[in-house]
């Protein structure tokens, strides 16, 4: 099969289009954490590995997301303990220092990339259209593009949200389109857009050379929770 970053054809592996890590957290005490694709549909199910997609990389492709998923994983995961914890005003937000803007930036154009890509049901709502080959050479070329090429916001969940892993979405803000990834206990939303990011993101949307500032948001703000729930209840029969 072709392999989708090199175009040749070679023997393709099992590739994560969001690392492994970003689902392992949201497991509870006993059970893997429940995946969720849309309502009543068959591809909702619980996993302990995430989700992957055996028909996009070769294993030499693969090994060029490794430092940026890497990455992702230690300012996010491992590293969040670090975090300085503010108000602001009354709201609790999450403050990382010393970030490598290049490498976030890499891992965020990665995960969408290869979201994008995948025909897995996990990931149907997310297309890349014209954006496509622009990400594929970012990824190629290790570069990171301009600040407002992709970019990007995070929310954090508060710890008493649900243990689901919801599917990505396409949502519009203010008129710019964007694709909201639920990562572990954060939001990702990246910008999909050649637009300019709406006035109000753009204190929020990461620069180079800034602190990371991460918001808290609760799930059912960025979800309707009523759907979640019919979701949930399709699955595993109870409620959240
Ligand atoms: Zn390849």
């Amino acid at each position: 099969m072709i392999c989708k970053l090199c175009d040749q054809t070679k023997a393709l592996i099992k590739a994560h289009c969001i690392p492994k890590a970003f689902f392992v957290t949201l497991k509870d005490d006993v059970k893997e954490p429940l995946l969720i694709v849309k309502k009543g549909d068959k591809h909702t199910k619980r996993s302990q590995i995430g989700v992957y997609d055996k028909k996009i990389l070769c294993s030499e492709c693969e090994k060029v997301f490794q430092e940026w998923d890497d990455y992702g994983q230690k300012i996010l995961i491992k590293e969040r303990g670090k975090a300085q914890k503010l108000m602001v005003g009354s709201f609790p937000v999450l403050k990382f220092e010393n970030v490598d803007y290049a490498k976030l930036k890499m891992f965020v154009i990665s995960v969408f990339w290869r979201a994008g890509i995948s025909n897995e049901p996990y990931y149907e709502k997310i297309t890349l259209g014209p954006f496509e080959q622009k990400l594929r050479n970012m990824i190629k070329n290790a570069d990171p593009g301009e600040p407002e090429d992709f970019s990007f916001l995070l929310f954090c969940l508060k710890e008493t949200n649900p243990k689901v892993a919801v599917s990505p979405q396409f949502a519009v803000y203010d008129r710019v389109n964007y694709v909201v990834f639920f990562l572990d206990k954060y939001i990702l939303r990246i910008k999909s857009d050649s637009r300019s990011s709406p006035r109000c993101f753009q204190h929020l949307t990461f620069q180079p050379g800034d602190d990371l500032y991460v918001p808290q948001r609760d799930l059912f703000r960025e979800i309707n929770k009523k759907e979640v729930v019919k979701m949930v209840k399709s699955t595993t029969g109870q409620g959240l």
